[in-house]
């Protein structure tokens, strides 16, 4: 396995970064997911502009424009050209010595490796999650690396044999570990804004252009815990994630076996199309 480093394309034993790395320290970085299908990259530049984004909101100088070219030459190095693989992209402050606040004049370190990933077929997926209190910061917009409170409400999910943990904040469902979260009621699909609760997924915005293109009606306001029982159809998106139907919240059962609801389905086979 490759690694890009600061410039250079290293077998991922070679790549070493200082412990004094920001990165590693305070967790003061910004990173970003994709994936490559059929020979390219799916909405690469709604991916990029938003690592862009997350940079300037935590002031870190880095240039995303020179990526593309730095990452054909990782996938060339990684034999991965027009190959079905995810890209992990971080860009952390850099090193320095120990202090909290930005030191001056350092420059970032740039790290992205590319591994082989066949998506998960979406239509086998009928997800049963669990609910928390999100008790994460308030600039979950912000895609950076200090993701321990995700990790820590994923781990629960995983103790109770979930595929997720969706998060309520002051008793609104936000969004879940890493992914964002969709509810349907009486035929409209309701999902909490993007503001700085949530991370504003790409593929979130990617549903919600198809919904506007089938002419379902959406709503981005939050669905309160008291409404759960009311929800007809329930989903989760994400790069990897794509659309996973969910069929269980809790206790609360929205369907069983694999009879997920028709707006889901119909918004799979959408993204589907995509590809
Ligand atoms: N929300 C969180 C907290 C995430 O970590 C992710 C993806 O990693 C998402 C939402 C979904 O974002 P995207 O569709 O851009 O992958």
């Amino acid at each position: 396995e490759k690694v890009y480093l600061n410039g250079s394309i290293v077998p991922h034993q070679d790549a070493k970064i200082s412990v004094f790395d920001r990165g590693f320290i305070f967790g003061d970085g910004i990173y970003e997911v994709m994936v490559q299908i059929n020979g390219s990259f799916f909405y690469k530049e709604a991916h990029l502009n938003r690592l862009k984004d997350g940079l300037q909101k935590v002031n870190i100088k880095f240039d995303v424009d020179i990526l593309p070219k730095e990452i054909s030459k990782l996938l060339e190095a990684s034999e991965l050209t027009n190959k079905d693989c995810m890209l992990y992209i971080q860009i952390t402050r850099g090193v320095a010595p120990r202090q909290h606040s930005y030191p001056a004049d350092i420059l970032p370190t740039v790290m992205m490796y590319a591994i082989p990933k066949v998506l998960p077929d979406i239509n086998e997926i009928d997800a049963k999650v669990i609910t928390r209190d999100d008790f994460r910061w308030s600039r979950c917009d912000i895609k950076m690396t200090s993701l321990l409170g995700n990790v820590m409400l994923n781990e629960e999910a995983m103790q109770y044999d979930c595929y997720e943990t969706i998060m309520h904040r002051n008793g609104l469902y936000t969004e879940a570990s890493h992914s964002n979260v969709f509810f349907v009621k009486d035929n409209v699909v309701y999902t909490h804004p993007a503001d700085e609760y949530i991370l504003n997924g790409i593929t979130r915005i990617i549903v919600l252009d198809l919904c506007k293109s089938l002419n379902i009606e959406i709503n981005e306001s939050p669905i309160s815990i008291d409404d759960l029982t009311t929800i007809d159809e329930a989903f989760l998106t994400g790069t990897i994630t794509q659309i996973a139907s969910i069929k269980q919240i809790d206790e609360h059962i929205l369907y069983t076996g694999n009879k997920k609801g028709p707006i889901t389905r119909k918004l799979q086979e959408a993204l589907l199309k995509l590809k």
